[in-house]
């Protein structure tokens, strides 16, 4: 089998979101996406990993990954040219699943759960369409999750648990954190974002698993404040308080509060994550395949924190693609703790886009049938008036 064209396709509804499809003389084509600075991603794939991947074998996976990674990394491999490879990654993974006639999890090595865990984070249907980590609040509707939270957390908290969800990502804290840029947050501030705890716990009482969001935005001393604070309402976890970069203040922070930390979808490879692990700096494990190296990365990075005693979750706030092949991830990883899901994207503009939409029973998603991934972006997406799709054949 030989790769033949390599496709980007990306959609004005939206803006963050590419995917990339990848074409075999044999007729199958695989599905990638990965989310930030589109038209840069573009660029990359076409521009670099094209040459190096179109005429191909595309079941060489490793081979290739290690062949993107080299050129990636020769002026720093974070950032644009490590999410592209992780579209690309994933794409060459659902065309093995799809070449052996197995599901992704199945060639991972068998699934290790019969149903994976699901949380909501929740955000709006429009949520992360932009850089605006506030996009959505104010807004009215169905599944406007993020105004939810935000005002009535204990209405959200019944109407998830009676759908059988019983974990749910908040980020109370994000409000106020720009007015100091995360230096310090008041004692009423602090106050003021404990307040859907309280109101998740009286409405549902222990029923339910808080993820507490931070998305980096705070100095540790301001972190640590707000870990100690939320200890009460014993969250699930604590995520991205502080950047990830230094382990150091990673290991402080953790050290500082009972509630068990979570690092970070914000990291890339294997390399990245190896320091946290060393340090033991975290307690639960985040990745993103559509932003640490694909399928590839994903599976490495979970083994790693197998091999620590650490869980692993599989991150997912952009599109079905990526969600999928964290499903197919957390299926297969002995280790895996949760796949995370937004509802509101999976009931909203998932249908608009891909093939099969993720199945959720009871706070479980169940395993993707058929081959591959399981799911693919619709013929008629790639005909939007909307779609701007670019296409490099092979030579
Ligand atoms: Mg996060």
């Amino acid at each position: 089998m030989r790769l033949t064209r390599i496709e980007t396709v990306h959609l004005g509804e939206h803006p963050t979101l590419l995917f990339v499809r990848l074409h075999t003389d044999e007729g199958l084509v695989g599905h990638g996406e990965t989310k930030y600075a589109p038209d840069a991603l573009h660029g990359f794939v076409h521009g670099y990993a094209a040459p190096l991947l179109l005429g191909q074998d595309p079941l060489r996976i490793d081979r290739h990954w290690r062949t993107v990674y080299e050129v990636a990394s020769r002026c720093g491999a974070k950032g644009v040219e490590m999410r592209a490879l992780s579209a690309l990654d994933i794409a060459l993974w659902d065309l093995l699943g799809q070449a052996a006639g197995m599901p992704l999890y199945g060639v991972l090595g068998g699934a290790s759960h019969d149903r994976m865990p699901v949380y909501n984070t929740c955000a709006g249907p429009v949520y992360a369409r932009s850089l605006d980590r506030a996009e959505g609040v104010g807004r009215a509707g169905v599944y406007e999750d993020l105004d939810a939270f935000m005002t009535r957390a204990d209405e959200l908290a019944a109407d998830l648990l009676a759908e059988g969800i019983r974990g749910m990502k908040i980020w109370p804290f994000d409000p106020f954190a720009a007015a100091t840029r995360g230096q310090r947050i008041g004692l009423a501030e602090l106050d003021a974002g404990l307040e859907p705890f309280r109101k998740i716990r009286r409405a549902v009482g222990r029923e339910m698993e808080i993820m507490v969001e931070g998305h980096g935005l705070w100095s540790l001393p301001a972190a640590k404040r707000i870990a100690q604070a939320v200890e009460e309402f014993e969250p699930f976890w604590i995520e991205d308080l502080i950047r990830p970069e230094n382990v150091g203040s990673l290991v402080e922070l953790k050290r500082s509060t009972r509630t068990p930390m979570l690092v970070s979808e914000m990291l890339m490879t294997r390399y990245e994550y190896l320091p946290v692990f060393e340090a033991r700096a975290a307690d639960l494990v985040m990745v993103d395949p559509a932003w640490c190296g694909g399928v590839s990365e994903a599976r490495k990075i979970g083994q790693m924190a197998e091999a620590h005693n650490l869980p692993v979750t599989f991150h997912d706030c952009a599109g079905p693609i990526n969600l999928f092949a964290g499903l197919h991830l957390a299926l297969n990883a002995p280790n895996a703790v949760y796949q995370e899901t937004v509802r509101s994207f999976i009931r909203t503009f998932y249908p608009q886009l891909v093939t099969t939409n993720i199945a959720i029973e009871d706070g479980y998603a169940l395993p993707p049938t058929g081959p591959g991934l399981g799911t693919a972006l619709l013929p008629e997406v790639l005909k939007r008036p909307d779609a701007t799709v670019v296409s490099t054949p092979a030579a």
